[in-house]
């Protein structure tokens, strides 16, 4: 029975052409990493400052776990929580200009923290519709009922909020960094329209923390305060280079995640050592600004050339430059003839977006050389030649 069930819905997923697979890679240098056929250059990871290899990073990773033990030993509230899980929430905390910050040991489950807490039962939630799933995860644990608003549109947004009822308590939640189309949130007026309405505001700055902002504070960083974005969730496995998430805030915000919510409570904390990994990334973000500048210069450059050549892309002005080339079975095409070429880019389709909008995910890093973006380039001109993207782009 269940596993005629499980047949008949692996063989509609193979049918469908959203077939997924994992890679087995063993990382190189110079961001690049063998698939066990070939080398190929990493266009498809979230380690935008080229930290996650950053020989410090491992160093204070191994000290950490000399010091304080391969793993966290029992959950945050038993005797897990650590000194350097403590202090890497005082650093999270002043590095977003917030009174307390709460570790996690993933962004997914920070998420869910979030809303299933601040969901409880009784909170109508108002996301972006391209937020990301954990969010919308995160709204079903908590039993709230969510509503989804334009994509960007604080318009759609004041109406859906004019429309719900205000004698319930209402939460706002949006990505700061798409992260399938990279380009950013309106934190200011989403700040004006949640004001307006009386309603909370939460905003998951996962690719935006250590790549935005000046100071790599983020989208919101201590720019925008906590009485303006009262939840702020960063992760720190992208631009940090290690693993694990935060949720900054005032403190009853950071208490009440520690007293109800479920994720945090029923799980092993993050191994100390990579709180000790992370700490290190915070020093480096802090003093050694280059690695920022030059992510942002990789950024222009490849924006440059990718228009010269009239590539699909999006108005993303952040390490995440998708191309659009709508179909599902065109991307997985494109994607193959990249990784034969060299490149290992992500293919995203359906249901990670919606579809019709298939598309392939590059991301940049600090770590890309101009030969290895131009190689790229001069790659993707030879397919929009020989496999063309569909000039009318899917709505
Ligand atoms: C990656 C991501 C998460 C999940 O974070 P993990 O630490 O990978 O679990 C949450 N939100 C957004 C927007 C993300 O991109």
């Amino acid at each position: 029975m269940w596993q005629q069930q499980l047949e008949r819905r692996l063989a509609q997923q193979r049918q469908r052409g959203l077939w997924r697979q994992r890679l087995a890679l063993a990382p190189l240098p110079d961001h690049r990493v063998d698939d066990g056929r070939q080398r190929l250059c990493d266009f498809a990871g979230n380690d935008y400052l080229g930290l996650a290899r950053d020989p410090r990073l491992a160093e204070a990773q191994a000290e950490g776990a000399r010091r304080y033990g391969a793993g966290g030993g029992a959950s945050h509230l038993v005797s897990g929580h650590l000194e350097p899980h403590h202090v890497l929430e005082e650093r999270l905390a002043s590095l977003t200009g917030r009174p307390r910050a709460l570790l996690f040991s993933t962004g997914y489950m920070a998420n869910l923290s979030v809303l299933q807490v601040l969901g409880d039962g009784y909170m109508q939630i108002f996301h972006d519709r391209l937020n990301h799933a954990s969010l919308l995860d995160g709204a079903r644990l908590g039993n709230a009922r969510s509503r989804r608003f334009h994509h960007r549109d604080v318009d759609d947004l004041a109406r859906l909020l004019a429309r719900s009822r205000n004698d319930a308590p209402r939460l706002v939640v949006s990505d700061g960094v798409f992260s399938m189309d990279g380009d950013i949130a309106d934190i200011a007026a989403l700040v004006q329209t949640s004001q307006r309405f009386n309603a909370c505001l939460m905003i998951d700055d996962a690719h935006g923390i250590g790549v935005t902002g000046d100071d790599g504070s983020g989208c919101v960083g201590p720019r925008f305060g906590t009485d303006q974005v009262p939840v702020l969730m960063g992760t720190l496995g992208k631009a940090m280079g290690s693993a694990g998430a935060f949720v900054a805030g005032d403190n009853d915000l950071v208490e009440a995640l520690i007293q109800f919510a479920r994720p945090y409570i029923y799980t092993t904390a993050q191994p100390p050592g990579v709180a000790c990994a992370t700490l290190r990334a915070l020093d480096i973000l802090e003093k050694e600004p280059e690695h920022r500048q030059r992510l942002h210069y990789n950024i222009r450059y490849w924006r440059n050339s990718a228009d010269q050549l009239g590539l699909p892309l999006t108005p993303s002005l952040t390490p995440i430059q998708p191309v659009l080339l709508g179909n599902s079975q065109r991307v997985m095409q494109w994607g193959h003839a990249l990784r034969d070429s060299g490149f290992l880019v992500g293919a995203i389709r359906e249901p990670t977006v919606p579809s019709g909008q298939a598309r392939l995910r590059i991301t940049l890093s600090a770590a890309h050389t101009h030969v290895q973006i131009d190689a790229l380039l001069d790659a993707l001109a030879r397919l929009a030649i020989t496999a063309p993207f569909d000039t009318e782009p899917a709505s």
